[in-house]
């Protein structure tokens, strides 16, 4: 049975959290002296709201979740982050990852001294069966499931989850920083079944605002507590909190571009399954194609000499490079490379 207070860190159960000005005060007031800011106003002369509410009203409307289940990180890498830091125990805990996977888990668990167990991905990518997994481990904290998975781009089906989710003592973190370009429905839909479940989305992504540092965390109302309790106080900047606001906005100008992203990825695969040096294009829910080359080497250092930049897979993936799908214009200027490289 799932119980908070038996997987949250000793030291973070017994402190006490700091409390802002903001988290003081949060009426209505003609005249603010509690914060040693500057009175002259400019945008940017008021601290911003500690928990976001203004964001999280509206990001509880899109996602069909409550306001308590909503935790927003600079970037979902700060969540990542304070979810090692929260519930595993430096020097004692585990976490475990499913690679070739995203590295930040990696960089994240070794910052806060806890060990990875690495349980690769079949060969197909999917997650290996459950009898394999140390389920039951006091020690293992995390338990973090990239879907779709970067770099992989092939998503794990959510009646995989609930049934891992189920058997797992510790947390299951779903990294959905691809959702909104896959077909599969969101693991936030099973939130309310399962208590140990923690979904991460990004505005970095497909709402195009990598730059202002967006994450989101979704689970349920005592694991998002915690996530408050520790993190910075004023985590998320006004300009962020804006500009998040704004994308919000016009969802419908975000929802062509997935569909144009969509339809670009398509394009570039057919072309690309047409060179002779392409060996193999994963399928993908993703804004990127995994491909695998006859000669990965060769191919990326071409691409660079031509002021073309992708991601090199192939310490990770024999072969492989990960070409995220640009523009139009950008993608078939890489094919017009590729192809006269191919002859
Ligand atoms: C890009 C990416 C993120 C995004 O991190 P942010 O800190 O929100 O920019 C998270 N997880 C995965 C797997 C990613 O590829």
């Amino acid at each position: 049975m799932f119980n908070i207070e038996t997987i949250t860190r000793k030291n973070i159960q017994q402190m006490k959290a700091y409390s802002s000005a903001r988290d003081e005060f949060k009426g209505k007031a003609s005249i603010w002296l509690d914060a040693n800011e500057n009175p002259n106003e400019t945008d940017l002369n008021r601290y911003p709201d500690p928990l976001q509410i203004s964001l999280k009203n509206e990001i509880a409307k899109l996602k069909n979740v409550n306001i308590d289940q909503i935790f927003i990180g600079n970037g979902s890498d700060e969540a990542i982050d304070l979810l090692f830091r929260a519930f595993c125990e430096p020097g004692l805990s585990n976490a475990i990852i499913f690679p070739p996977t995203y590295g930040m888990y990696e960089v994240s668990a070794a910052i806060n001294n806890v060990d990875v167990i690495e349980i690769p991905l079949l060969e197909n990518f999917e997650l290996p069966s459950l009898n394999d997994l140390e389920c039951s481990l006091k020690t293992t904290g995390l338990l973090i499931i990239c879907s779709p998975n970067n770099p992989t781009g092939n998503s794990t089906d959510l009646n995989r989850i609930k049934e891992i989710a189920n058997s797992f003592y510790g947390l299951v973190v779903v990294d959905e920083a691809y959702i909104d370009f896959s077909e599969s429905e969101s693991a936030t839909s099973i939130l309310a079944e399962i208590p140990n479940l923690v979904v991460l989305q990004t505005f970095s992504k497909a709402y195009g605002l990598a730059g202002a540092r967006v994450g989101m965390a979704f689970a349920n109302p005592d694991i998002i507590k915690v996530l408050n309790k520790i993190k910075p106080p004023y985590n998320i900047n006004s300009l962020s909190i804006a500009a998040a606001l704004n994308v919000l906005q016009n969802k419908m100008g975000i929802d062509e571009q997935i569909n144009q992203i969509k339809k670009e990825r398509d394009i570039l695969k057919n072309e690309l399954l047409t060179l002779k040096n392409v060996i193999t294009i994963y399928p993908s829910d993703a804004n990127f194609l995994l491909v695998q080359f006859s000669d990965s080497k060769t191919i990326f250092k071409k691409l660079l000499d031509t002021g073309i930049v992708v991601r090199n897979r192939a310490s990770q993936i024999e072969n492989c490079l990960r070409i995220t799908i640009g523009s139009k214009t950008e993608n078939d200027q890489l094919l017009t490379i590729l192809k006269e490289l191919q002859s």
